[in-house]
């Protein structure tokens, strides 16, 4: 009797493919800047930044959250939302 059985045990190799890297948003680099003081979040439209008139800004948040006054104010995804939110309890101007 001889050793001579070599080990055809084929191995079940599994492709991982499932490997889920969940490294997406946390680096992403655009090119406008939230407007409103102290925010540091990205105001591009990829990351659902939104542009609006100024003084509809400084209507939620007034003139002293803007640096300087412009004519149009870019706001993060979070800001646009609070924005929104606030407006929707308003009634609508009545002039
Ligand atoms: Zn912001």
């Amino acid at each position: 009797m001889g050793f001579k059985s070599k080990a055809r045990k084929k191995r079940i190799v599994t492709n991982d493919s499932s490997n889920e890297k969940k490294s997406k948003d946390i680096e992403f680099e655009g090119s406008i800047n939230c407007d409103i003081k102290d925010c540091n979040n990205w105001a591009d439209k990829k990351v659902g930044g939104r542009k609006m008139a100024y003084a509809r800004a400084v209507d939620v948040w007034g003139s002293s959250a803007f640096p300087r006054k412009m004519k149009k104010v870019s706001l993060c995804k979070a800001h646009y939302r609070v924005w929104k939110k606030e407006k929707k309890g308003e009634p609508k101007e009545w002039e």
